[in-house]
């Protein structure tokens, strides 16, 4: 077996028993799989192995692999095993939004009304729905990137009336802790925050939260996506 599938197995199990633990059937768990620095050869090994979401933080990076994976499974949409699906998450420059649109089928770090506008414009009608997690930044000073729980209530209103998104929740890339109380407080918050969306009457289902470092904490407080990079990918070289 490679590398690759022999991670994927063990984070396999890792998720499974945390879902257990907390009562939570292993279904309510998404595992994405985050291929950023690797090349498609490595989304294939996963692929291989059963793996089907894949999140990718570079944009030219990421659509360069979804077309190579593309062409090393020309036949995907007649097997029968389900398609690959392609996450964008990571830092959204509002020039480079029609990229993202066209060519994955979700993204997780939109924190701005603006740039879930030009998605929605962007959005080909014919490629369905582009799904939607909104970035809060859970940390407060120590992470620059999300929306403040403040300013959430008012941008998920606006970002679910866009006609080409659908809003599916929230997503968030606490502080690093090595205290999983710590680590749970943090993910509490976001669940926290997205239940009161749902008072607020909107249907989301997703919180995307929890990486490998913290996957089990973030699993206890209910996430339904697990962002997963170097547990299964191994170490990440950025030259
Ligand atoms: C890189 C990255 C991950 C995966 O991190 P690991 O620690 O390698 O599991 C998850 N989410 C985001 C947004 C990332 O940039």
């Amino acid at each position: 077996m490679s590398t690759i599938a022999v991670n994927l197995q063990a984070v396999e199990a890792t998720i499974t028993a945390a879902a257990a633990v907390s009562g939570r059937p292993r279904s309510a768990v998404q595992l994405l799989a985050v291929s950023k620095t690797f090349p498609a050869e490595a989304v294939l090994e996963a692929m291989a192995a059963g793996q089907r979401a894949f999140g990718e933080n570079y944009l030219q990076e990421g659509v360069e692999k979804i077309a190579d994976v593309a062409r090393a499974q020309p036949a995907q949409s007649t097997q029968s095993s389900e398609p690959v699906e392609w996450h964008f998450i990571g830092p959204i420059q509002s020039n480079k939004t029609r990229s993202i649109a066209t060519s994955f089928a979700w993204v997780h770090t939109v924190e701005r009304l603006k740039i879930a506008q030009r998605l929605s414009e962007q959005r080909p009608p014919e490629m369905g729905l582009l799904n939607i997690c909104l970035q809060v930044n859970i940390s407060g000073e120590a992470t620059k990137s999300g929306a403040t729980a403040a300013e959430l209530p008012e941008l998920a209103r606006q970002v679910a009336l866009l006609p080409n998104l659908r809003l599916r929740g929230l997503m968030a890339i606490p502080e690093p802790q090595t205290d999983p109380a710590l680590q749970r407080a943090a993910f509490a918050r976001l669940r926290a925050l997205g239940e009161d969306l749902r008072a607020d009457g909107l249907t989301i289902d997703t919180l995307s939260m929890g990486m490998s470092a913290d996957m089990e904490a973030a699993i206890a407080e209910g996430a339904t996506i697990v962002r997963v990079g170097s547990a299964i990918f191994g170490h990440r070289n950025y030259d």
